[in-house]
């Protein structure tokens, strides 16, 4: 049994090796929030590192980093030290009577699975799978994914997908607008007649939102020849019914993300036919644990799932490789390699094997090393904070 000694909040500013921009906001450095969970056990002290996913603005969804700062600092890093915290699977249970927040509460949960993992020299994949209700092993190996964001025009766009496609990535998410960038039929048109092989997607984090359901019914019918896994959130985040609406006019199957903020929600969705694909991300479902909730509701009826990623440092990426090695996850997510995002990363390596899939890691934690100098160049600002 540990107790929580405490937690550091390290704010990072990592330069991206190049801008990303989506329907979702765009930045050309990482603003982040990482947490460091200091625990005391019966063998001494142990650390583990989780990452907060929200971004610089609030752009994705209403949370962004110096707001989960600030949340983190005067109401989840109090409430987790008066706990007395005696495993991972209590945070979320504490952190519950403060509303909202899910990826501010997502990065203490995985610092402590990390702390307490490493402790006991388990692999968080072994540990998702020990928490998953269906008792099915992790697999070895992932499919890596790439997405790119939105490109200026067509020949940016083939040129970024050409590096990745070439480097090994053989599943492809475009960003996608019917406002912004080339066409969306246009570019993954292109994409799907120089690269038939690969597994194509799209993401239009809500952009056709202001569209009549008939107009984007329209437009996304334009990419039903394309063979795409899925076009996720093509409209707003709160319009279950129109999802569902939509996906009986368009032959791509629809997969939402922004839309699916608690396991309550994905089972709406599901009941409606808001989607018949399931993006899973820990961070905006408030954690490791609760992600693996949902995905054994989809696993059990069977709906497709895939993991998505927030353009996260290796800390968290390490972590989001573990929860997809989860058996139910049978469509190519967003898991990229180290090398993908930064210049220099934070945590790794996480390789891009000659098959086009990341090796999930084995070793104790989230299997990585935290590169603690890396850590030391980035941040700009960082406290600890001590029981009692
Ligand atoms: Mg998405």
């Amino acid at each position: 049994m540990a107790t929580a000694e405490g937690f550091e909040l390290v704010r990072v500013r990592l330069p991206l090796a190049e801008a990303w921009a989506s329907g979702a906001g765009s930045f050309s450095h990482r603003d982040s929030l990482l947490v460091r969970a200091v625990l005391r056990g019966p063998a001494g002290e142990a650390e583990g590192w989780g990452e907060c996913p929200a971004l610089p603005a609030p752009s994705y969804s209403s949370e962004y980093t110096e707001e989960a700062a600030r949340v983190s600092e005067r109401f989840l890093v109090p409430v987790l030290l008066g706990a007395e915290l005696s495993s991972a699977r209590e945070v979320a249970g504490a952190l519950s009577h403060v509303k909202g927040h899910p990826m501010a509460k997502t990065a203490f949960e995985a610092a402590v699975i990390d702390a307490e993992l490493r402790a006991e020299g388990v692999s968080m994949a072994s540990y998702l799978a020990r928490a998953s209700e269906l008792a099915l092993p992790p697999v070895p190996a992932v499919p890596a994914g790439v997405t790119v964001g939105l490109a200026g025009h067509l020949g940016q766009l083939l040129d970024e997908v050409e590096r990745y496609v070439v480097q090994g990535y053989r599943s492809v998410k475009l960003k996608i607008s019917p406002a912004l960038g080339p066409p969306p039929h246009v570019a993954l048109g292109a994409v799907r007649e120089r690269w038939p092989e690969v597994v194509l997607a799209a993401d239009a984090n809500g952009a056709y939102e202001g569209l009549s359901l008939d107009e984007a019914a329209s437009q996304l019918s334009a990419l039903d020849g394309l063979g795409l896994a899925c076009i996720e959130q093509p409209l707003g985040e709160d319009d279950l019914v129109g999802h569902a609406r939509l996906a009986r006019l368009i032959r791509t199957p629809v997969c939402l993300d922004e839309a699916l903020g608690s396991h309550g929600l994905v089972e709406a969705a599901l009941r409606l036919g808001a989607c018949s694909v399931v993006n899973v991300k820990a961070g905006r479902l408030g954690g490791y644990l609760g992600a693996v909730r949902v995905h054994d509701l989809c696993a059990r009826r069977e709906v497709a799932l895939r993991l998505g990623g927030m353009v996260e440092t290796g800390v968290a990426r390490a972590a989001n490789v573990a929860l997809g090695s989860l058996a139910g996850f049978n469509l190519p997510g967003d898991l990229s390699a180290t090398g993908r995002f930064f210049v220099e990363d934070l945590a790794g390596p996480l390789t891009l094997q000659a098959d086009g899939t990341i090796a999930v890691p084995t070793g104790a934690g989230s299997g990585v090393e935290v590169d603690r100098g890396a850590i030391d160049r980035a941040a700009c600002w960082r406290r600890f904070f001590r029981a009692g």
